[in-house]
């Protein structure tokens, strides 16, 4: 691991924003933003794609072992077996889909060197629901990014409409409340907020003041300088 490179650790329930603040975040810096939801997405996909029941545990992990997943940081663009998949894993079926196979402890062992490979050379901002705790527990900075449900539902309706998808309030609470509900409850790396990471609420705020708080929090942490490479410490000044 070189001395300079920098994690920034970003965990939370969906619709909290990690995603919108992550990228902002990572343009603000220089770093390289990696969400690592399309990871377990991708798997997702290809299962789906190949009728895999999504309780074969043998099989998701042999897929997952498998995938060759390509994040690129242009645009956000998602390859999977070099095919273009960046629309197709945000369908609401794959959303479902990827909370399922994301149970799964042989497909999460399986990502763990690729999340923990795409940090190696390049300070990074990761997003997801286990970074912190379990992908980079040594991470400089950790966030745990939350806000109230109800607006954490209207942020997934909102997101829902921007790729065509008609979807009523009741239909994503649901979704919402049974994705949370097997994050936060599977045996294996469940979503928690580690006890040194900060909790940012981010209900009724809006994405510059989230913004700001992050960079203050990432001030704060990194401003012995020690972790920072000088890049980095131009652009918290
Ligand atoms: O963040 P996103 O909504 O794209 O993640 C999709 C699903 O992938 C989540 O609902 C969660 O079940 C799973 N996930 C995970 N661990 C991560 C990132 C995502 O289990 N680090």
């Amino acid at each position: 691991m070189s001395e300079k490179r920098v994690v920034i650790a970003i965990d939370g329930p969906a619709g909290a924003g990690k995603s919108t603040l992550a990228q902002r975040i990572a343009d603000k810096l220089g770093f390289v933003h990696i969400s690592t939801g399309a990871l377990y997405r991708a798997v997702a996909l290809w299962a789906l794609r190949l009728g895999t029941d999504l309780t074969d545990m043998y099989r998701l992990t042999q897929l997952a072992k498998e995938a060759r997943i390509e994040l690129l940081p242009a645009g956000g663009r998602v390859l999977l077996n070099g095919e273009d998949v960046t629309a197709a894993i945000r369908e609401p079926q794959v959303s479902e889909a990827a909370s399922r196979v994301s149970l799964i402890p042989g497909v999460r062992q399986a990502l763990l060197p690729v999340q923990r490979a795409m940090a190696e050379q390049t300070s990074v901002v990761m997003e997801g629901r286990d970074i912190g705790s379990v992908v980079f527990p040594d991470a400089q900075v950790k966030i745990f990014l939350d806000a109230d449900p109800r607006e954490r539902v209207r942020r997934r309706a909102l997101e829902l409409q921007q790729v065509a998808e008609a979807s009523d309030a009741d239909s994503v609470a649901i979704e919402l409340q049974a994705r949370d509900h097997r994050d936060r409850s599977r045996a294996e790396a469940p979503l928690v907020q580690p006890p040194d990471a900060e909790l940012v609420d981010t209900t009724g705020r809006s994405l510059d003041e989230v913004e700001n708080i992050i960079l203050q929090l990432v001030r704060s942490r990194i401003s012995n300088g020690k972790a920072a490479a000088s890049s980095t410490a131009d652009a918290l000044r």
